[in-house]
């Protein structure tokens, strides 16, 4: 997106934590002050490389995450966009809400667990966090139409996934390479597995509750298989306003970086000429219960939102190693769920600490 728009925007730091080539060629491309690979296996790769020319033009590269936080709060940076995958994005998330800066949110894991405590911190410093989530970029873009206090619901549309129209019976054979093949979307392997359990649209109503300020009873989830209505906001007198393109990602990542603006977008476009047909169905709960395991959560708060997803964070891996099935997977989140000393209004802290717990748990869980 940035390659687009080289007139209104600068690359001062740039992230990666495995993939040292692809963080090369963006270095030599864009020229960003510094970089950040923070695997040290990758980093000592890198810099042991024969090839290596030893500098990378005038960027620092950086080997440890944890000159990160302070990177981001540089007087220099007006928007940090967080695409890290799971709680592994809360400090940087956190640090540029704390640092009142634009945030571009990928890393929905960082609201799922510290929702309350992260909003509040961005009323305070006046962090604007821009969705990066297809479907939640959807809902902010409809919430343009109207005032917040006169949304009566939100609906989340989700794809169904690679199971969809699957019995609870018919997913127990279910391999990691099944669990990989998504129909609509291109996803790394964390969301993929996540879009196949729907644990991912749970993670989503969570998200929603959170950055949207709605009860989950405010909040329903629609299956549109098409993945073309990205979400859908109802107004108290009835009107319902959607956003709808073709599935591609640089819509939402434009979109939060140039917000309130719209630029021509390099993403695929709507084709008028053609015959469309959109299909809306509800979801079928008994054959995903992590839906259920999602309102629920959204619904209880406080501690509950750090559980579901360090456990799940544990059960993907896991399933993707061999050691569990695909059922377990929101079996092993729902046990731990219920079993954890529930918190309602706990600190950051606290919250870094159930999730190391949940983390421990799922990893003995059989
Ligand atoms: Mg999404």
């Amino acid at each position: 997106m940035i390659r687009q728009h080289r007139d209104r925007f600068q690359v001062l730091g740039l992230t990666a934590h495995r993939s040292a080539a692809l963080l090369q060629e963006q270095i030599s491309e864009f020229q960003p002050k510094w970089a950040l690979l923070s695997s040290s296996t990758a980093f000592q790769e890198l810099v042991s490389d024969p090839n290596f020319p030893g500098q990378l033009g005038n960027t620092e590269l950086i080997a440890s995450s944890e000159s990160l936080p302070e990177r981001l709060r540089s007087a220099e940076v007006d928007i940090v966009l967080t695409a890290v995958v799971g709680a592994a994005g809360l400090p940087a998330t956190w640090a540029a809400v704390d640092a009142g800066k634009r945030v571009a949110l990928a890393n929905k894991e960082a609201l799922v667990v510290a929702g309350p405590l992260i909003m509040r911190r961005a009323a305070e410093t006046g962090a604007v966090i821009v969705p990066v989530d297809s479907e939640h970029s959807a809902i902010f873009q409809c919430m343009q139409a109207g005032r917040r206090t006169n949304v009566r619901r939100i609906v989340l549309t989700a794809s169904g996934g690679p199971f969809r129209g699957w019995t609870r019976q018919e997913m127990s054979q279910v391999t990691p390479a099944m669990a990989m093949n998504h129909p609509t979307w291109k996803m790394g392997p964390k969301i993929t597995v996540d879009s196949a359990t729907m644990m991912n649209k749970a993670l989503e109503i969570i998200e929603a509750r959170w950055l949207f300020e709605v009860t989950s009873e405010q909040i329903s989830v629609v299956i549109h298989p098409q993945s073309l209505f990205h979400s859908f906001v109802e107004y108290d007198d009835g009107s319902v306003i959607s956003q709808i393109s073709p599935p591609d990602m640089k819509l939402p990542i434009q979109y939060a970086l140039t917000f309130p603006e719209r630029l021509p977008c390099p993403c695929r476009q709507f084709d008028w000429t053609q015959t469309a047909c959109f299909e809306l169905h509800p979801p079928d709960f008994d054959a995903f219960p992590a839906l259920r395991l999602g309102f629920e959560a959204a619904t209880r708060g406080g501690t509950c939102g750090a559980v579901l997803n360090a456990a799940n964070e544990v059960a993907v891996d896991r399933f993707l190693n061999g050691e569990l099935r695909f059922v377990q997977i929101v079996q092993l989140v729902e046990e731990i769920l219920q079993s954890h000393r529930f918190d309602a209004h706990p600190s950051m802290a606290a919250l870094l600490q159930t999730d190391a717990w949940a983390r421990e748990e799922a990893v003995r869980w059989n």
